[in-house]
């Protein structure tokens, strides 16, 4: 039924005259892969950097006639702008390559900021498992606790888990046209990757696809006015993390590590990722950084805590934390009423709350840095 559905959306697609009024769309090898997923489809078009905006019509003329082809609900489609060395596109067919080919100033003028939103701010992992959506989730609630307006973008691919986290579920509505309303769960506006997509399908979600999905998730929901969006990022570092990176306007990453050797490197690897798309690393917390006894209250290192502390100086960056492996968090992170709003005054959430704080002096310390280096971030 999909394919059925695809194959007819790229029939559809050759009415549309490529950017040059020569030729078609399909034709000239500028449409990605179509994704289709009961009755949704995406995908993303690829035109010159320098032309995207004037182009708009073109991706305005190829959603409209995909929602005339019989079976689609709704249609989804970016502009993709992509530079292929030398000026020309030697991979016709497929979306070109994820792996980042601008220079960092291109960079910086290629990703406006949003509208409403003050601060966006990624959380990283060089691995899965370290406890990277807990720590978004509980920090986003420590923000908002600490009197700031924060909303989540749960930009992790492989395991939404934030809707889980903000006990949210169902489809976000359209406020107007393409605009989503995002869903709410304790006063924070949550959108994710698992709203756009079914559980069984994430895997699909690569490479333009991702990256069409985030823009639609960044730019075209209400999220209104925000001081800070903190996006749950895939865990890795790899190219699709990268690229991912390299889309969001972001003002800074905070990345989550557990105290052992080899999430450690991974953290290190982080680090590295962001260097090279020229976001500043706020700073690194430690999660599951000792272990605090349930029953007398004290506190065991089971696992050499403070590596990340070492780790953080040792690579000159802010060290934000340490949070404790504590069968609460987990607990609470299942039920989906993160200990920082099922139990708002105890000393977890205490310790979350002193790190939000952390977070955003650094966030403050980045964003004027970057203002006065350059015009990177965008204040509307
Ligand atoms: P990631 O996003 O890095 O894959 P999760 O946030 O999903 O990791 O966490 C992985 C598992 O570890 C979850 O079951 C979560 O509840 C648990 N967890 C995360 N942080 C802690 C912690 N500090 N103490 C106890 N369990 C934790």
């Amino acid at each position: 039924m999909s394919d059925t559905i695809k194959n007819a959306v790229i029939e559809k697609l050759r009415q549309i005259k490529g950017p040059n009024l020569e030729g078609n769309i399909v034709s000239l090898g500028l449409v990605s892969d179509v994704f289709v997923s009961d009755g949704r489809v995406a995908f993303s078009i690829t035109v010159p950097a320098e032309r995207a905006q004037e182009l708009e019509p073109l991706r305005q003329a190829a959603e409209k006639v995909v929602k005339e082809v019989d079976g689609v609900e709704n249609a989804m489609v970016a502009l993709t702008a992509e530079r292929a060395p030398g000026g020309a596109r030697n991979t016709p067919s497929r979306p070109a390559p994820s792996r980042p080919q601008r220079a960092p100033e291109e960079q910086a003028a290629s990703k406006p900021g949003v509208p409403g939103i003050k601060h966006i701010i990624a959380v990283a992992s060089g691995k899965g498992g370290v406890g990277k959506s807990t720590t978004t989730a509980n920090l986003a609630l420590a923000m908002a606790a600490n009197g700031l307006k924060v909303g989540v973008l749960d930009a992790d691919i492989y395991g939404p888990s934030v809707p889980r986290l903000f006990n949210v579920s169902g489809r976000p509505e359209s406020v107007s046209g393409r605009v989503l309303k995002p869903l709410e769960g304790y006063g924070i506006k949550v959108m994710s990757m698992g709203f756009m997509v079914e559980e069984e399908t994430p895997m699909i979600w690569r490479g333009p696809m991702v990256i069409s999905a985030l823009t639609q998730m960044l730019r075209e929901v209400a999220w209104g006015d925000l001081d800070v969006l903190v996006v749950d990022m895939p865990p890795g570092t790899g190219d699709a993390q990268l690229t991912m990176a390299q889309q969001v306007p972001l003002a800074g990453a905070v990345i989550v590590s557990t105290p052992q050797d080899l999430a450690l490197i991974d953290a290190r690897k982080g680090l590295n990722m962001f260097k090279r798309v020229d976001v500043p690393v706020l700073g690194i917390i430690e999660n599951m950084s000792y272990f605090l006894c349930p029953d007398c209250g004290s506190r065991h290192d089971i696992f050499g805590h403070g590596g990340a502390r070492d780790e953080a100086s040792r690579l000159g960056v802010p060290f934000l934390g340490e949070i404790p492996l504590l069968m609460k968090i987990r607990e609470t992170s299942d039920a989906g009423t993160p200990i920082v709003v099922s139990d708002p005054e105890g000393t977890v959430a205490g310790i979350y709350k002193d790190i939000a704080a952390k977070v955003a002096g650094e966030v403050e310390t980045a964003a004027s840095s970057a203002e006065r280096a350059a015009p990177q971030i965008v204040f509307d």
